[in-house]
């Protein structure tokens, strides 16, 4: 079928006018029933893909997807263009079923999404084997990458259905893939001599920003006041804390509610609901939330907490800013965060997966302590390479200054060096800054000549010089004993004066570390 036969389709039955970066390209593979791998961003029109093609020539094409609504609505988009499509899933009744499966039957139906658990069911599959099936397309294809940021077994399990349908050509699609999940994909569902169209997967209307953690409740809020009611997601590492911040922000004023697995179904339907009729503006969730949400105006995408993979971060930054408006991603960094989370990942059994993980999760530190453009460093990441500095994140607006360090460095070494490093990044600023807080002056340590050198400056400003320190290998948080800060051999010619030290200059966010007047 030539390109004009293709576009005239596009016209008539999609109303668009041209075809997207990359959609021709893998539409003229499918015609020529070739396997395909289409790694394209959220929003770059995947859909299409498989759409048009179903639409031109004879046959059934099978869509997988993992979710139910997500299905659904496009089932009822396609519906309501015309187009022969139904769904198979565990949301719909056997009466239903039975009737769709009669119009299979009878080759009535142009284009079935099914969820991977009923495309794997044996008896499924054999009658699959008996449709006319043209092309299987695989939605979210990351989910079969063990590795992935997403894994889902009965994704594993597809490569049965590429056995079960050896002569049916695959297309599988995804929004993330490094090069890892992108082999694995491949592997996993034999796909034979793949076409591979990838897409830039830079969002240029989303703005990166990295702030360090320190306040984090109060960062987000203030964050969240000064957005003015635009919609936005607060993403938390834990279900607890999905809990606690969606209720502070609720009584903050904050049109917020909490989203998890472990949440009843009708609430978080509800909360759902809600969020895309613009009824609440923030929801506060764990990574449970956002596959297959179709919300084009959400302005932001706040990380509470640091995600594990840079994918994974893309992922859920990527729901910012769908329809093409600027949108901003904002980072709440901590390096005590970066320390627990490997801790946890040592934990992981299996030795491969650990090695994987850490691996990933450097990544993801890499672009959390960036002090190069932060676009660049998640382009490259997905092996994009590129020169030119965005002008779209905080490196590039607000580059890293630095200054001569040496002073700082020394009061905070020597100040540890005094309290036997015994004592925690808190108490350590704490005499730096000289509290008077019951338990130091209980200890003595009001008395230390360190004691109250660092008043000049804030909490956040000792801690953005102590995590530099900890940071470039002049100390070290010892997690063996209560995340005690000790010295280095390095912090030695330091402490005597013999070499200068560059820190950059912290970088506080100003409406935070305004005075208070009760500290
Ligand atoms: P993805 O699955 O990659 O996230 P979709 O398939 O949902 O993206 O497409 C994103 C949006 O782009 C949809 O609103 C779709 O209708 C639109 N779209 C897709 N292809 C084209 C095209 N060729 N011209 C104009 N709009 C398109
Ligand atoms: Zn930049």
């Amino acid at each position: 079928m030539s390109e004009s036969s293709l576009s005239k389709v596009l016209a008539e039955v999609f109303g668009y006018t041209s075809f997207r970066e990359g959609q021709l390209q893998v539409i003229e593979a499918v015609m020529q029933q070739r396997d395909a791998l289409v790694l394209m961003p959220t929003g770059g029109g995947k859909s299409l893909c498989y759409q048009l093609p179903a639409l031109v020539g004879e046959g059934l094409t099978v869509v997988i997807s993992p979710l139910i609504s997500l299905m659904q609505d496009q089932v009822e988009a396609l519906q309501a263009m015309g187009i022969a499509a139904a769904a198979l899933n565990n949301g719909i009744s056997p009466e239903a079923s039975q009737l769709i499966s009669t119009q299979l039957n009878q080759h009535q139906i142009r284009l079935l999404y099914v969820s991977p658990e009923r495309a794997l069911q044996p008896y499924f599959m054999r009658q699959l084997q008996q449709w006319p099936v043209r092309l299987i397309a695989i939605d979210e294809a990351h989910c079969i990458s063990q590795w992935g940021h997403d894994f889902r077994p009965e994704y594993g399990q597809l490569g049965q259905l590429r056995e079960a349908l050896p002569q049916v050509p695959f297309m599988a699609l995804t929004a993330t893939a490094d090069a890892a999940t992108e082999a694995d994909i491949i592997s996993r569902l034999k796909l034979h001599d793949p076409v591979v169209y990838k897409g830039s997967f830079d969002r240029p209307n989303i703005r990166y920003v990295v702030e360090e953690k320190y306040k984090p409740f109060k960062q987000v809020t203030d964050y969240i006041k000064r957005q003015r009611g635009a919609s936005g997601i607060v993403y938390c590492g834990s279900r607890k804390k999905v809990e606690e911040l969606a209720e502070k922000l609720s009584r903050e004023g904050i049109r917020a509610a909490g989203y998890h697995a472990g949440m009843e179904h009708d609430w978080r339907q509800d909360v759902l609901r809600r969020f895309v009729r613009d009824d609440l503006d923030v929801v506060v969730a764990t990574v449970a939330f956002g596959m297959g949400i179709n919300k084009p105006n959400v302005r932001f995408v706040v990380h509470f907490d640091v995600p594990r993979s840079v994918e994974g971060y893309y992922q859920e930054t990527g729901r910012a800013g769908r329809d093409g408006l600027a949108a901003e991603a904002l980072l709440l960094y901590d390096p005590g965060d970066v320390a627990w989370i490997k801790s946890v990942i040592f934990e992981h059994p299996d030795e491969e997966r650990r090695r994987i993980e850490l691996h990933k999760f450097a990544a993801m530190q890499a672009l959390g302590e960036a002090q190069t453009c932060r676009r660049l460093v998640l382009l490259n990441y997905f092996n994009e390479h590129r020169n030119e500095p965005c002008g779209n994140c905080d490196i590039c607006l607000d580059p890293p200054r630095q200054y001569d360090g040496t002073v700082d460095a020394q009061k905070v070494l020597s100040c540890i060096y005094r309290v036997g490093q015994r004592y925690g990044v808190t108490h350590i600023i704490d005499v730096l800054r000289g509290s008077k807080s019951q338990r130091l002056v209980e200890l003595g340590h009001d008395k230390l000549s360190t004691f109250g050198i660092g008043a000049d400056q804030s909490h956040e400003y000792w801690l953005g010089v102590v995590r530099q320190l900890i940071h470039r290998g002049y100390v070290v948080q010892n997690i063996q004993q209560y995340s005690v800060l000790q010295l280095t051999e390095a912090a030695r010619p330091i402490l005597r004066g013999e070499i200068a030290l560059q820190l950059a200059q912290p970088r506080i966010n100003l409406a935070v570390s305004k005075p208070r007047v009760a500290d």
